[in-house]
Order: structure tokens, then sequence, then C-alpha cells
């Protein structure tokens, strides 16, 4: 049986972590605020940004939060992330995704100014990540990166998979990999013979949203199997990409879902909050 890629322990030590960080600012008279924006009251969003606002606390930093109205114009929430990019008390500024229809999702990513977007999904920052400088990394992919280096798998010299290339997670996630120098493919819909390329991956990372697609015939033997996606399922119960109860007899190492990915991505919001604050 696979070794259990525990991400709801390591996110809480990363947690902890940050917490005697905040601490230590604070004592240097620096202290730390994220702005919470969500607009309209998507039960889903509403659940993470009471999360995240929840994990500032832990940690020791301040949250303040903005819950504008659904008929919210595009011109009033660019305003209103204009004010925060000037408030010298905002380190971290987050936009609760997605955002109704009406708004340009791009072009509110582009007005959080670089310095504040801690949900790294700026092209700035999207940018450094590519030419490998210093800039806010998007959380999930981030998150996938701790799991691995705190499970001590080694990365350096491995052929890495990852199956997604989404803005938010398979690309940044891939660039990561190859940043830690591993091999990379990138796999999406249109690739031919999905499950021959999976079967290479020494490290397989699946974030393509389909319910347990990928099984047993997408490992090879021995490899690690990170999961990125989460699902309801009928029965209530949470599952993710990956077929759990197939692959993992097969896999070296495998994240749960839940209990995998999913814990991380706050863990390195916060990360990246106090980030913004040092810098
Ligand atoms: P997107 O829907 O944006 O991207 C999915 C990607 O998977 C696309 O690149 C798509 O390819 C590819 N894909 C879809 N179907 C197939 C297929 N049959 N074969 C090969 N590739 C395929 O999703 P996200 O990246 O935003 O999220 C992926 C999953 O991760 C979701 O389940 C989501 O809920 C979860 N998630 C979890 C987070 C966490 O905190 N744990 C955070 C963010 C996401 P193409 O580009 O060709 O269309």
């Amino acid at each position: 049986m696979a070794q259990l890629i525990d991400g709801k322990k390591i996110s809480q030590e990363i947690k902890d972590e940050l917490k005697e960080k905040v601490a230590e600012l604070k004592e240097q008279g620096i202290e730390g605020a994220l702005a919470v924006i969500q607009v309209g009251n998507d039960p889903a969003s509403s659940v993470y940004v009471r999360n995240k606002k929840r994990a500032c606390e832990y940690i020791g930093i301040r949250s303040e939060s903005y819950e504008l109205p659904e008929e919210t114009t595009e011109d009033e929430l660019l305003t209103l992330i204009e004010t925060l990019n000037e408030d010298p008390k905002i380190n971290g500024i987050l936009c609760q995704l997605p955002v109704p229809v009406h708004m340009d999702e791009n072009k509110i990513i582009r007005t959080i100014a670089p310095e504040k977007d801690v949900d790294g999904f700026h092209t700035q920052n999207v940018g450094a990540l590519v030419v490998g400088q210093t800039g806010f990394v998007s959380c999930t992919p981030a998150g996938v990166i701790q799991l691995l280096k705190r499970s001590g798998i080694e990365i350096a010299g491995k052929h890495c998979v990852v199956v997604g290339r989404s803005n938010i997670v398979g690309k940044p996630m891939a660039l990561l990999m190859l940043q830690e120098n591993a091999t990379v493919t990138i796999c999406h819909s249109r690739t031919a013979d999905l499950q021959s390329m999976c079967r290479q991956a020494d490290i397989l990372i699946v974030a393509v949203g389909k319910p347990k697609m990928i099984t047993a015939e997408y490992v090879k033997e021995g490899a690690t199997v990170i999961d990125v996606g989460i699902h309801r399922q009928e029965n209530g119960k949470l599952c993710g990409d990956v077929d759990f109860e197939q692959v993992a007899p097969i896999a070296g190492a495998i994240t749960p879902v839940p209990g995998g990915v999913g814990p991380m991505t706050i863990a390195m919001l916060m990360n990246n909050c106090v980030e913004a604050m040092t810098r």
C-alpha cells in the first residue's frame, strides 16, 4: 500500500510555522492584513472565504471582509480594489473567484497590485514564475511542492506528468516542477493516448476536474500520485480526479481526497500573506 501524503498534517505544520513568524513580525511592529472580497453569495465561495478568514485569525493576521451584492458593477469593484491597493495597512488582496458573469475576471485580476496579489494570478507574478524571479505563486501548485518536499519525495531528475493546463493549477504546477529540476510533460484534453503518457510518470499530478478519471491503468507501479481534484459525489462524500481505491495499491505515495492537496491551498495563501508582510 502506498505512503499516504497527509495534507492535513503538513498544512497544520506550515500554519504553525507561519503563526510563529507573524508573532516575531508583530514584535518588530509589522502587522498583516488581508482584504477578502466576495461578490454575490455563491455557497461554495462563502465556505472558501470563511475558511480563509479563519486561517488568518489562526496565524494572527487581520482579515477585512468586503461582501458585495451580486448586482455590484464592475466599476464599483475595480474602485474598491484600487482603494485597497493604495491602503498601506493592507498587505494582501484576494477577490474570490468566480465573479458574476457581468464582470471581466481578467480585468479584476489585472487591477490588483502585483505586490498585493497573494493569489499569484496577476500576469506579472505569473511572468516572474516563468523566468524564475521572485513573485507570488498560485497557492494550490505551491502547496503540491510543499507536500512532495515535506514527505521526502525527491523531485529532481524525475519525470513528472501534469494532467491539466489551467492558469491556476496545471501551468504553474508544471513550471514549479521544472524549477525543481523535474523533467515535465503537460497533458490536456487533446493529448493523444493520455494513458501511456501518465504511465511514464514518476510523479503524476492530476488536475482535470473529472471525478475518479485516473484509474489503475494510468499509473506506473511505485509512482507518486498527487490528486488536485475535488468533487462532491451523490452520496455526499468527496472524491478526487483519481480513483483512490484502485490507484493506492499500485502507487508508491498518494494524496487522499479530502485531506491531501485541499488543505494546502489555504496554508500557502497564508504563506503568501506573510511574505507580503515581510517584503
Ligand atoms: P479546469 O477545468 O480549469 O482545467 C482542467 C484541465 O484538465 C484543462 O486543461 C483540460 O484540458 C484538462 N482536461 C479536461 N478533461 C480532460 C481529459 N479527459 N483528458 C485530459 N485532460 C483533460 O480545472 P482547474 O485546473 O481549475 O481544476 C482542476 C481540478 O482541481 C478541479 O476538480 C478543481 O475543483 C480542483 N481544484 C482544487 C483545488 C484545491 O484547493 N485542492 C484548487 C483548484 C482546483 P483543456 O485545456 O484541453 O481543456
